[in-house]
């Protein structure tokens, strides 16, 4: 039988712009798209509702663009009485209904979902052409090729070679400024009045299609972490090219000193909260880039900011797409330290005694957000000190975030923040005592422990753990030329104070469920 459709473009939640390379050759005519909402995409981590809601939302929005546009869209909703309830499953079913010449898409994001439309494409002898994703700087090819024969595959010679190849901040061969990084200006903490003249969050109220998926997933996930009372997120192309605006007008300049500062209560700061509408492909990585440099240009913001700003974009998040891609699906398993505790049942209400801790949590639960640090030094680092199975971790962390998709969200769980790859990504674990948080913010005044001690009844957990990972690690740790210092201190510790910062780590690990 010949098919009267040629060819059939599949469309992830995660794959929304209609420049993809898999429309390259869109004929409206001829061809139609694809789109599935299914319950395994919400339910394999059991996710959190601003996160299903994120998805959901702009998956219809953007079926509805195509439509305007006259394209034929076969759109199947999580709720249809036959929906498979897996993306294999309905694909599989579409196929034999439509019978198109052939499937097109562009890559996917996740390895898992790549297996199972190869799967159902396979099982039906159909042709499947996965096309490059556009919406990266560089390749998995790039990546895979830089990283040859390289034991450790480190950010910044990655990020210098994107630079000169993109010419972004660059005077020829230069960087512009004539320094590549500018780190240590951007690790400002706030002052005792905290951060002063924010600017509102750039957030928009839910429309009719909005306010029926919040709906939706109140009654189908109510079971499901979080909140959704307060949705605000970007889930059209336009709205996320006013979220880029707002950021490059009003927080930019600010961005670059109080990147890794945290404040009680202020979810916000000086981020770009621009995460998940990128990884949505609502926006391009170029177009973010651009608007940062050419406010430099014009010269309303410093070159710390908005190098600070490109290299999270240029640099970290092209380099750890390139870190799934090439070590997937092994990367998956990794737990170097053979860390085997649950994660605590306060990841998921946000009830605990640590202030820094309820901070993260409860605006996690409640937005669906959190700054890096408070990702990597507070929700990371509890896990990491208290010996959390990396893998447990990494499954909150995707199902938690609006932006978490599983390119991204795993290398920086399990490489960077719980070191569970053995030093592949990070040249050291990244702990620190309460100390640090105490530094970065003002958590700890309000805390009913105190950072500086890590015995006793006022102990803070951060600092008891700490010392006891060193204690615990520290014959591997001496490996590492960069935990030498932080083994130097641990060294100038008692026997007698290592023994009770051991029973008050253990007292501490007992009480937590
Ligand atoms: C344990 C852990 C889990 C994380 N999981 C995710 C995730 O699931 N999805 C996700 O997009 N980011 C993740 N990140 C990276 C980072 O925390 C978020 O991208 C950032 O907090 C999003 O907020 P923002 O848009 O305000 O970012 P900004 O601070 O404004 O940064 C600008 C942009 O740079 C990019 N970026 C910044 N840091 C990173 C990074 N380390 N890796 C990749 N891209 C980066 C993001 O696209 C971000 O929107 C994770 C970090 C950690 C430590
Ligand atoms: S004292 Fe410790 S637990 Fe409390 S806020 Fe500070 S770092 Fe967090």
């Amino acid at each position: 039988m010949t098919s009267s459709l040629r060819n059939l473009v599949l469309v992830l939640g995660d794959q929304l712009n209609v420049d993809a390379s898999a429309f390259n050759d869109f004929d409206p005519q001829r061809d139609a798209v694809w789109m599935a909402e299914v319950d395994e995409e919400s339910t394999h981590v059991v996710s959190a509702k601003q996160r299903i809601t994120v998805f959901l939302s702009a998956m219809r929005h953007f079926a509805a663009a195509l439509r305007e546009k006259a394209w034929t869209v076969h759109y199947t909703t999580i709720d249809e009485s036959d929906n498979d309830g897996t993306l294999c499953g309905e694909l599989e079913k579409t196929i034999a209904r439509l019978q198109p010449e052939k499937l097109i898409m562009t890559a996917p994001g996740e390895w898992r979902v790549l297996q199972s439309l190869r799967q159902a494409a396979a099982t039906h002898q159909q042709e499947l052409e996965v096309r490059d994703d556009t919406y990266f700087f560089s390749t998995v090819r790039d990546f895979a090729a830089y990283a040859s024969g390289r034991k450790q595959i480190r950010l910044e010679y990655f990020y210098r070679d994107l630079r000169l190849r993109t010419g972004i901040l660059m005077n020829g061969k230069n960087p512009i400024g004539d320094k590549w990084n500018f780190d240590s200006d951007n690790r400002g903490s706030f002052g005792k009045n905290g951060p002063a003249g924010l600017a509102p969050p750039t957030r928009f109220a839910p429309d009719q299609i909005t306010q029926e998926v919040i709906s939706l997933v109140n009654h189908r996930f109510a079971h499901h972490p979080g909140s959704v009372e307060r949705f605000g997120w970007p889930v059209t192309r336009s709205q996320a090219l006013t979220a880029l605006e707002c950021f490059i007008a009003y927080r930019l300049p600010q961005f670059g000193l109080y990147q890794d500062a945290m404040w009680e209560g202020e979810v916000w700061l000086y981020h770009s909260h621009l995460s998940s509408a990128l990884n949505l492909k609502l926006l391009n990585p170029r177009e973010v880039c651009d608007a940062a440099v050419k406010a430099y240009h014009d010269g309303q913001v410093p070159l710390q900011a908005v190098e600070g700003f490109v290299r999270q974009i240029l640099g970290w998040r092209e380099y750890v797409r390139g870190i799934y891609w090439t070590q997937m699906p092994n990367y998956l398993e990794l737990n170097s330290s053979n860390a085997k505790a649950a994660l605590p049942d306060f990841y998921w209400t946000g009830q605990t005694d640590m202030a820094c801790l309820r901070d993260a949590l409860t605006q996690t639960l409640q937005h669906g957000y959190a700054h890096h640090i408070q990702r990597l030094m507070v929700t990371g680092l509890y896990a990491l000190l208290l010996g959390v199975q990396p893998k447990a971790v990494h499954q909150w962390y995707l199902a938690v975030y609006v932006d978490a998709v599983e390119w991204v969200e795993l290398p920086n769980t399990l490489g960077m923040s719980q070191f569970a790859d053995g030093g592949l990504m990070a040249s050291k674990p990244y702990v620190a005592s309460g100390k640090y948080i105490d530094r970065m913010s003002n958590h700890c005044k309000g805390c009913k422990f105190n950072p500086s001690e890590s015995t006793g009844d006022k102990a803070c957990p951060f600092t008891t753990l700490y010392w006891d990972y060193l204690n615990t690690h520290a014959d591997t740790l001496s490996k590492n030329p960069r935990m030498l210092m932080q083994l130097k201190n641990l060294n100038r510790l008692t026997d007698e104070k290592r023994s009770l910062i051991a029973e008050q780590a253990f007292k501490h690990r007992s009480s937590v469920t």
